[in-house]
């Protein structure tokens, strides 16, 4: 384990020039989720780092004070989730200066990943009390050395070590065959952008607004714009992402203009019309966090205007 060789890497310094709600009812309707398995190679597009808003350029090998920087520092609001790129397992880091509280995320395809300047901040404050620990730096619950799937929730985005009073970030590495780091933007540029985190097999639901794509007979394509997932209570705006819904028999579809509402049908919908979707109440695995295509249905359809 190449932890005490990759140290030195660490100290040097990787300063950033950048700087319910209505709830319906969550019976059991329950799709059989299975995590998509990574085995070998590291071809398979990695899950997005952060759950939610973030910005990053390919600022790999640019010249920092300490040398060339080591990773992708992708901006974020501080204590967005940190989630895990692929399944593997985790490694606390708590020592270095420079990296303040940092995760190694084994990945079970051979890759590393690491994960620097998680939350040290008790309040929304830059006040530096709080510890590398559980619940501040690192996802509440997570102990250091479990296992984890692929999108579960590792951390929290801060600004610890020598990010410290700098616009929260996540610095990302990654460490293909658990060597040197290579580039990190390819990976992030062809990476999946999860809807939402939730433990695997967990019931949820959407609520969904945005315009209707490609209305079909018994599917729906939406651009999401805003989106609301319970009961985790996870939001995100300014999504501007395709997504193809099931639209089976039972879903009620309705017509809303000014204060009346009557029955509708999707094939009535038209290009462009805002709608607002529930997802019926299904269980979080990788495909459901994704919205796959097909991998979620919609309960209730609202057709704007
Ligand atoms: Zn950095």
């Amino acid at each position: 384990m190449p932890l005490f060789e990759r140290e030195p890497e660490l100290m040097r310094r990787h300063r950033t020039t950048a700087r319910g709600a209505l709830f319906l009812s969550l019976v059991a309707g329950l799709l059989a989720g299975t995590a998509a398995a990574r085995s070998g190679g590291t071809t398979k597009p990695i899950v997005f780092p952060i759950l939610g808003a973030a910005h990053y350029t390919d600022d790999f090998g640019d010249q920092r004070p300490g040398g060339p920087h080591q990773g992708i520092d992708i901006m974020a609001a501080k204590k967005s989730l940190a989630l895990a790129a692929e399944a593997g397992k985790v490694k606390f880091w708590t020592t270095s200066a420079s990296a303040g509280c940092m995760l190694y995320l084994y990945g079970a395809s051979g890759t590393n990943y690491y994960y620097i300047h998680l939350n040290n901040d008790l309040t929304r404050g830059n006040d530096n009390r709080g510890k590398c620990v559980a619940g501040t730096a690192y996802a509440p619950g997570l102990k250091d050395g479990a296992k984890v799937a692929a999108g579960q929730p590792v951390g929290f985005v801060g600004d610890s070590g020598d990010a410290d009073g700098i616009h929260s970030h996540l610095h990302f590495e990654v460490h293909p065959g658990a060597g040197k780091a290579v580039d990190g933007y390819p990976y992030l540029q062809t990476s999946q952008h999860l809807l939402f985190a939730a433990p695997k097999g967990k019931p949820f639901t959407l609520e969904l607004d945005g315009t209707v794509m490609k209305p079909a007979a018994l599917t729906l394509q939406v651009k999401v714009t805003t989106l609301y997932a319970w009961p985790m209570g996870q939001h995100q705006t300014k999504l501007h992402r395709a997504l193809l819904l099931n639209v089976p028999d039972t879903a009620i579809v309705q017509s809303t203009s000014g204060s009346s509402t009557r029955k509708a049908t999707i094939l009535s919908a038209r290009i462009g019309q805002a709608v607002k979707v529930w997802t019926m109440p299904a269980t979080a695995s990788l495909k459901t966090e994704r919205g796959d295509d097909l991998s979620l249905g919609a309960a209730l359809v609202l057709l704007k205007g």
